[in-house]
């Protein structure tokens, strides 16, 4: 396996780093709804996805949590873990299966430690992270449910280079936070409205132009600040 050949934060990195970090890596196949770590577990693995896409979950009442972030091919999971913590206040679920390169936390946090440009790149990623998790709490507030879901759908496309998901109204219900009846009705408008087609259990976008012109202000701040840190394709 060629680290760097796929998850935009290890292929921005220089040679040394990356030759570091190669004897730890292994790509790993995620299942969509697999829990990589709930919050009373420890976190043991980081992992980079490739065209997996995972949840980051904030907890809210059982069975109510709500996506707060969503981690792909332009970040890591498992910052806790790199902040030198094992835990975290939030859960990390599979939204999208796929693959990712999973490295020992431990083993990471002993390369990171004599890897300045390594360490640059997760900062980066997390002053990224931590927008986006800022501008999620704005975008739950404050902004109605068409225009969400469309952003939302973006940046499943963003993170996963895919344009197809597994995706029932009930998961994105719950990834979303909104009723599910709300789910099918905003689907069936982006359907008519011809920027995506909805099947049981699948979606694909059609239009991603409309999308971007239909999703609310969030979708642009938080794409322009993962491109702006990380450059490239990163959105
Ligand atoms: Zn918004």
């Amino acid at each position: 396996m060629d680290v760097g050949a796929d998850n935009a934060l290890l292929a921005m990195l220089p040679a040394a780093p990356r030759a570091a970090l190669q004897p730890h890596v292994s790509r790993v196949s995620l299942v969509q709804r697999q829990i990589l770590w709930n919050t009373s577990q420890p976190i043991t693995d980081v992992l980079f996805p490739v065209t997996a896409l995972v949840a980051i979950v904030g907890q809210a009442d059982k069975g109510e949590d709500v996506e707060v972030a969503a981690v792909g091919r332009t970040g890591l999971v498992g910052l806790p873990a790199f902040l030198g913590d094992s835990h975290a206040a939030q859960a990390a679920v599979v939204q999208l299966p796929g693959e990712a390169d999973r490295i020992a936390a431990a083993a990471f946090r002993e390369v990171a430690a004599h890897q300045p440009d390594l360490r640059r790149v997760i900062h980066r990623f997390i002053q990224a992270f931590f927008t986006e998790a800022a501008q999620t709490a704005v975008c739950n507030c404050h902004h109605h449910a068409e225009r969400r879901l469309a952003r939302w759908l973006l940046t499943c496309q963003d993170r996963s280079g895919r344009a197809e998901f597994p995706l029932t109204h009930e998961f994105i219900s719950q990834m979303l936070g909104m009723r599910r009846a709300t789910v099918t009705g905003e689907l069936g408008k982006l359907q008519t409205a011809g920027l995506i087609r909805a099947t049981p259990g699948r979606v694909v976008l059609l239009d991603r132009a409309g999308l971007e012109r239909l999703a609310c202000e969030c979708y642009r701040i938080i794409s322009g600040e993962y491109h702006r840190l990380l450059g490239g394709e990163a959105r």
